[in-house]
């Protein structure tokens, strides 16, 4: 199939790539030009495991060509792909303005009949909105449909999640097209769930909204642990074996952050409010999750007292491992709260150095190993749990520190391997710190 995505982000080009690696022909666009340069070139402009191979294995084969062209992408496209931006709004709501740009770009570039499909997250109601944008601005004498394929990969692990994903939604009222986007499908072996248009927006959201939900509460459990003396290491283990509950997403931490749940949940809640329904669970997701961002902070305070003058070395900057993308990461939060305290910050991240520079480049130093970070430092905080963190050498770390007291927001640092180096003051999230 010839198949057009427009929008080479995390979502569009994983897709893309994909999508040419099962054999179908695919053109991405993106108005962003350095995007196509770099992509022509065989560069991935994000850093995602596996991609970056498959792309240049697809683009030498013919199958997957990058232009900044809607006129060139759409033409003889039988399936159009949307996986533009949709970021957060001031009050909450999804940003459409970039898709619907999108369905301009393809209502006048549209030469032959095709399916639209909206892989963005957007709001219910968003398909019907765009379709009747391409039907106003559009050649009359082209037919189109839209189907609603929400997209549920996770950076880090986008590939794989691609390529073995839990189940494909297909929302559409138009049971042909429907059929067209399985086909393309086909070959991923993946199970398909069909259903209306706006159950497959819904869908996204209510499952991005459970799963930020599921963090909030085991922080929720944690922070009580914390207190009443019990382990939620164990706690977390206990609950996750019970088949109804599942062990996915029962790690504490600092909260969520990312590209997707921190404005999925708001955007949820903004059309929960339009329509009249209170959704105060989700609110309290919200509510702990900011409380959660700044519990490594109140902890320093707690064990060292004023931060001004104190040097803390950050370990991760990146929302989660495997990735390099800042956005809504915790890290900001936490940087910016231990400046306005007095601290001076030094962070150190193995990917995401060039993208914190642009948010956080005025307010903290950046380092190039953790050992640079660790020097003379009052004590660590672990952000991010990448591998080379929980792999750290903590003799070292600790002659290196001025003090050796870690706060680990991840609570990726073995037990075992904390107690054979005897001065290091731990702190982590809802176990029993070790001192
Ligand atoms: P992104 O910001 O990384 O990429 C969006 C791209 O679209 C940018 O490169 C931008 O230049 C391009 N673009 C904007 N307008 C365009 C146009 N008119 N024509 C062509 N290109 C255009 O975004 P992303 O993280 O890939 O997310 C895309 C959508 O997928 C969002 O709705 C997001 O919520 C959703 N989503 C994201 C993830 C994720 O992990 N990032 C997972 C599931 C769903």
């Amino acid at each position: 199939m010839k198949i057009a995505v427009l929008g080479t982000g995390y979502v569009g080009l994983s897709t893309g790539v994909c999508l040419s690696e099962i054999g179908h022909n695919v053109i991405c666009i993106d108005t962003d030009e350095q995007k196509i340069k770099s992509l022509r070139q065989g560069i991935s402009p994000i850093y995602e495991p596996g991609l970056e191979n498959l792309l240049i294995q697809n683009a030498a084969a013919g199958r997957l060509l990058f232009t900044t062209s809607h006129r060139e992408a759409l033409n003889g496209a039988e399936i159009i792909i949307i996986a533009v931006g949709t970021p957060q709004m001031e009050d909450g709501g999804a940003n459409l303005s970039y898709i619907v740009q999108a369905a301009k770009d393809i209502a006048t570039n549209l030469v032959q009949s095709s399916v639209v499909v909206i892989k963005s997250t957007v709001p219910v109601g968003t398909n019907d909105f765009i379709k009747s944008i391409i039907e106003e601005h559009c050649n009359e004498s082209v037919s189109f449909n839209m189907v609603s394929n929400p997209e549920f990969l996770r950076q880090g692990s986008a590939v794989m999640d691609t390529m073995q994903a839990d189940r494909i939604i297909i929302g559409s009222e138009n049971d042909e097209a429907a059929k067209k986007v399985q086909e393309m499908y086909r070959p991923l072996n993946v199970p398909f769930i069909l259903t209306s248009i706006r159950s497959a927006e819904m869908i996204k959201y209510a499952s991005n909204a459970f799963l930020a939900t599921k963090i909030s509460f085991i922080n929720e459990v944690a922070n009580l642990c914390g207190v009443v003396g019990a382990d939620v290491k164990d706690v977390a283990k206990g609950m996750g074996k019970d088949k109804r509950i599942g062990e996915a997403f029962l790690q504490p931490g600092i909260g969520y952050g990312g590209s997707c749940f921190p404005k999925d949940v708001k955007a949820l809640l903004h059309t929960a409010n339009l329509n009249g329904v209170h959704f105060s669970l989700l609110k309290e997701t919200v509510a702990i999750n900011d409380f959660q961002q700044e519990l490594l902070v109140t902890k320093a305070i707690n064990r060292l007292g004023d931060l001004k003058g104190k040097k803390v070395a950050m370990l991760g900057l990146a929302f989660k491992p495997e990735t390099d993308d800042m956005r809504e990461a915790p890290s900001i939060k936490i940087a910016r709260s231990l400046t306005k305290l007095g601290a001076e910050v030094v962070a150190y991240d193995p990917v995401a150095v060039d993208n914190a520079k642009n948010i956080l480049g005025d307010t903290i130093r950046f380092a190039s190993t953790v050992r640079e970070a660790a020097v003379n430092a009052d004590a660590v905080f672990i952000v991010t749990e990448w591998k080379e963190f929980r792999l750290l050498d903590l003799k070292t770390l600790m002659t290196t520190m001025r003090r050796p007291i870690v706060f680990d927001g991840r609570n990726c640092l073995e037990e075992d391997r904390i107690r054979a180096c005897k001065k290091i003051e731990y702190y982590p999230i809802g176990r029993p710190a070790i001192v």
